[in-house]
């Protein structure tokens, strides 16, 4: 019998956990990769370029959660009074997993804040703010008063990238709870969905492979269009495909 691949997911430190730290992943992710059969694995935001690769030895996968926003410093930009909720630990720890994971050839997929790591551990840039600096743009968050995972706008995704092939459509409705995303695209990825405003919200790296990124939230089992537990899917089954 087949053991279940070993897929880590990325923490954050819980700052509402005074007078004790503590580190934390929500339960949505957990739960996704263990009803797409993987075995979760929670890594703290303590990790280095050395542990990380240690670590990306022994893990047969990787998903970065969602959280706050990286450091304007990380992507070379000058600080701005929007950016919330940096956690420059996990800034360093996310920033060494990516290059580990991009070193193998085990799976990565990355959710939300995921997305925007991704795109700034390859030297890509970020928007900081979107309502402040896309002129035109959409709501990328719920109307006030509605749920936090409503379904809140339409993903185009580019045919024959790995995203639409997984999720086998052109387009999918979806939850949006960010207020940035990549701006530049960082080098050797490529854009595989748009929002209609243009706003990026998918990545991928055609060069490994396995390498996705996502800027909505398909851990949620609300507001997606039916259908996403294939990206948790599709990770699973790249890292079993990873294991000797
Ligand atoms: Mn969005």
């Amino acid at each position: 019998m087949s053991q279940s691949p070993l897929i880590g997911i990325s923490a954050h430190t819980l700052i509402k956990s005074q007078p004790i730290p503590r580190y934390a992943v929500q339960r949505t992710y957990v739960q996704a990769v263990q009803q797409a059969g993987g075995l979760p694995v929670l890594l703290p935001p303590t990790i280095d370029l050395a542990t990380a690769r240690t670590l990306l030895a022994r893990l047969d996968g990787l998903l970065l959660s969602g959280g706050g926003d990286v450091a304007a410093a990380r992507y070379g930009a000058p600080d701005n009074p929007l950016i919330r909720l940096v956690d420059h630990a996990r800034d360093a720890s996310e920033l060494a997993l990516v290059a580990a994971v991009l070193r193998s050839e085990k799976p990565l997929l990355a959710i939300c804040r995921g997305i925007q790591v991704l795109n700034v551990a390859l030297g890509g840039t970020l928007y900081a703010d979107i309502p402040s600096q896309v002129p035109g743009a959409l709501l990328h968050r719920p109307k006030k008063g509605q749920p936090r995972d409503s379904s809140v706008h339409t993903v185009n995704l580019v045919p024959g990238s790995r995203l639409a092939t997984i999720l086998t459509a052109e387009m999918v409705r979806v939850n949006s709870f960010h207020h940035q995303s990549a701006q530049q695209v960082g080098r050797s990825l490529v854009v595989t969905a748009a929002a209609p405003d243009g706003v990026i919200e998918g990545l991928e790296c055609p060069d490994h492979s396995f390498c996705l990124g996502v800027q909505w939230h398909p851990e949620s089992p609300i507001g997606n269009q039916e259908g996403m537990e294939r990206l948790f899917q599709a990770l699973v089954e790249a890292a079993r495909a990873t294991m000797s």
